[in-house]
């Protein structure tokens, strides 16, 4: 046999709320799990700053220490935790492939996936620089922290129809800019929006930069039809334009929607390949929390641990 290639019960593709929650129950089940992190151990909540609708967590706890967390009880209840990337699988037949790094070879009886989805950002400079400092992908988790000021949001899908209505609770104003002369949001959304008093609407317009130093302090918007710029004073400046599930390597096997987002039979975390599990973001467009990843993780392990006793195999 080659050396390169090792042999597990279970794997666990991912280092998020659902990977590690997975891994938890999974090694208390006795399942022995292998979990590789991949590209951003601990997910995207490590690109996050205070956490504050975490359950057990009465005083708010930050992003990348939440997730050490996670990992360190993974780990404590015997999880085996490695840094590394899964860049191919192969699912047509058991045991299942999946190769890590392109080199190390793993055989797994039952994989859990829980690469989670990454927000797209509209790629610029400012935009980097200022991330966790007024610049945020996620309104639920930060909008709370621009408590009556006012902010922008990019964006005209349902999320950033939702995460505009979200904001527009708490904040004074909320500067809503629209690349186009129309909402891609549904019409319930788009009406909600338009009637909402202090959602203020740039239409065909694009973000030219957002200005600060060490914290968001305004943004430029350009009206892309005119070419004319406004300078806008905000605080918080949220990109909604979309996530992109990462689940490019399971195309070939596992069932997807047009955008990518893994199908799990629905009260379940079971993918369409039987022992091949799915849990958090890249299954789940609609809540994209925490606790509602962590809540799938453990599914994915019930439901793995499950399959591998009717196999005979734990
Ligand atoms: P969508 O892909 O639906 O929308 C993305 C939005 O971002 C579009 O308005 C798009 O503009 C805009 N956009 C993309 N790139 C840029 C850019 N570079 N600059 C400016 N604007 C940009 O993503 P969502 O996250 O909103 O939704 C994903 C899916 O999840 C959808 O199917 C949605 O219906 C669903 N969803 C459902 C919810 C619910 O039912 N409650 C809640 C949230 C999401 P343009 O329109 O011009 O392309």
């Amino acid at each position: 046999m080659d050396t390169n290639v090792e042999k597990v019960h279970c794997l666990i593709i991912g280092s998020g709320p659902a990977g590690y929650t997975a891994a938890v129950y999974a090694a208390r089940a006795n399942m022995k799990p292998v979990l590789y992190q991949g590209i951003q151990p601990g997910g995207q909540l490590t690109i996050t700053t205070e956490v504050e609708n975490y359950p057990g967590y009465p005083d708010g706890i930050q992003g990348p220490e939440m997730m050490v967390h996670f990992e360190k009880q993974a780990a404590r209840m015997g999880a085996d935790i490695r840094y590394g990337l899964a860049t191919k699988v192969d699912f047509s037949k058991k045991p299942f492939k999946v190769w890590i790094d392109e080199e190390k070879e793993m055989e797994a009886d039952a994989v859990i996936i829980a690469t989670g989805a990454s927000a797209k950002w509209l790629g610029l400079e400012s935009e980097q620089r200022l991330n966790g400092f007024g610049v945020s992908a996620c309104a639920v988790c930060d909008g709370f922290f621009f408590r009556g000021k006012e902010v922008a949001i990019v964006g005209a899908g349902d999320t950033a129809a939702e995460e505009a209505l979200y904001l527009s609770k708490l904040c004074t104003t909320v500067h809503m800019i629209i690349r186009r002369d129309t909402m891609r949001a549904s019409k319930v959304m788009q009406e909600r929006v338009q009637q909402t008093p202090n959602i203020k609407i740039y239409w065909n317009s694009e973000t030219d930069e957002i200005l600060g130093e060490n914290k968001t302090e305004a943004v430029r918007i350009k009206n892309v039809k005119t070419g004319e710029t406004q300078t806008v004073p905000i605080s918080g400046f949220f990109v909604a334009i979309g996530h992109q599930p990462n689940s490019d390597i399971f195309k070939d096997f596992i069932d997807m929607d047009e955008a990518g987002y893994i199908k799990t039979i629905p009260g379940t975390s079971k993918t369409n390949v039987e022992g091949v599990f799915a849990a958090g973001d890249v299954q789940d467009k609609i809540y994209r929390q925490a606790v509602t990843a962590a809540g799938s993780g453990c599914m994915a392990a019930l439901d793995a641990e499950r399959y591998l006793s009717a196999i005979g195999h734990v």
